[in-house]
């Protein structure tokens, strides 16, 4: 724990989030790989089938470790306090700070970030947290809430609240911005998850599967809290942005194959996760140059990911031992970022 505490600036925070097994999953005969020990250590089995394919055999096993790993019973509100309440706290005080949702699809990642009406994501709680702080604190000042909900898909910038055409990302004085980008004033949590679903129905499809969003696409939330402190002959501002992010499929992110250490570089990579995964590369080797122009997502949160800023990642994993790749890929990704 003090290991934990003591850089807690510096570094960021890796958590790794496992979702129950599916009824799909169920159907198929799939069997539980992952094992949770003391909420930190996770173990990762490998099976390997014998002549009899019921009979699976534990062949190969892994160990990682975690600031925290949540088991399948942990509920949202847990996940969110763990990870991202004390951003939010940073937030009202003029931080920044941003938390990632890492995982290949169907892991869980819009499941924690967003959730559902019932069970809502990490999105929803922060900002009814960011209330919850605000109203604590009125006497001090006037507080107000800016909402922005984005999408990057295949290199274009997507304005959720208001969808039309690609936003043209522009550097000033505050950094990168997306022009014309709608920036919602929120007043009340209710309105907002409302809000959101809103937004996440804007997200791209895939046009043979009309429902689901693109497994190609990340969307970002951006809360922007702004707080204006009224002394007697001055009026100071303090302006503090959390970055909430559903990143897109991770299964073919990777510049290398594990076990290979091929190249499995192709049409399908997604540019900006790669860029992600680029920075934070160089951010861990403690490079001076971190490549943030490589692409649009890396860009938007130039001023989110390393330095001074909170960072926050969850690797969403699945039980299934038919996911067993990717969610040693995942494992392994969200490893290398703990060493920052
Ligand atoms: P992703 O966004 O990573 O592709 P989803 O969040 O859509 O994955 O999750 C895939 C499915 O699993 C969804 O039906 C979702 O409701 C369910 N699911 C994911 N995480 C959980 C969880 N922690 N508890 C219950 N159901 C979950
Ligand atoms: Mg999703």
């Amino acid at each position: 724990e003090a290991e934990v505490c003591g850089d807690l600036g510096s570094r960021i925070m890796v958590f790794v989030r496992l979702r129950p097994m599916g009824k799909k999953e169920e159907e198929a005969g799939a069997r539980s790989c992952v094992r949770i020990v003391n909420k930190r250590d996770i173990y990762l089995t490998e099976f390997a089938s014998e002549m009899d394919y019921l009979r699976l055999k534990r062949v190969r096993g892994r160990h990682f470790c975690f600031d925290a790993s949540f088991p399948e019973s942990t509920t949202q509100q847990v996940v969110y306090s763990t990870t991202t309440a004390e951003l939010v706290e940073g937030v009202l005080q003029g931080r920044n700070g941003s938390v990632f949702c890492y995982g290949a699809t169907g892991a869980g990642k819009t499941y924690t970030m967003l959730g559902t009406l019932e069970n809502p994501g990490v999105m929803v709680l922060a900002i009814k947290d960011l209330f919850a702080k605000i109203r604590q604190r009125s006497f001090e000042g006037k507080h107000s809430v800016l909402l922005s909900y984005l999408e990057v898909y295949n290199e274009t910038v997507v304005d959720l609240l208001s969808p039309g055409r690609p936003l043209v990302l522009r550097e000033d004085k505050q950094g990168i911005t997306a022009a014309g980008l709608t920036q919602y004033r929120a007043y009340s949590t209710n309105e907002v998850m409302q809000l959101l679903q809103q937004g996440n129905q804007n997200r791209t499809t895939e046009p043979t599967r009309v429902n689901e969003t693109s497994s190609r696409s990340h969307a970002i939330l951006q809360v922007i809290a702004e707080y204006q402190v009224k002394d007697s002959n001055m009026t100071a501002t303090r302006v503090g942005k959390l970055s909430l992010i559903d990143l897109a499929g991770s299964e073919r992110a990777l510049a290398t194959d594990q076990r290979s250490q091929r190249s499995i570089e192709g049409a399908n990579i997604n540019r900006s996760l790669l860029a992600l995964s680029s920075c934070i590369n160089a951010l861990v080797e403690g490079k001076k140059h971190i490549p943030y122009r490589n692409s649009k997502l890396t860009q938007l949160l130039k001023d989110s990911l390393g330095g001074p800023c909170h960072t926050v990642m969850i690797a969403n994993i699945s039980p299934s031992n038919l996911s067993f790749n990717e969610t040693q890929n995942t494992l392994h990704w969200a490893d290398r970022a703990k060493e920052i």
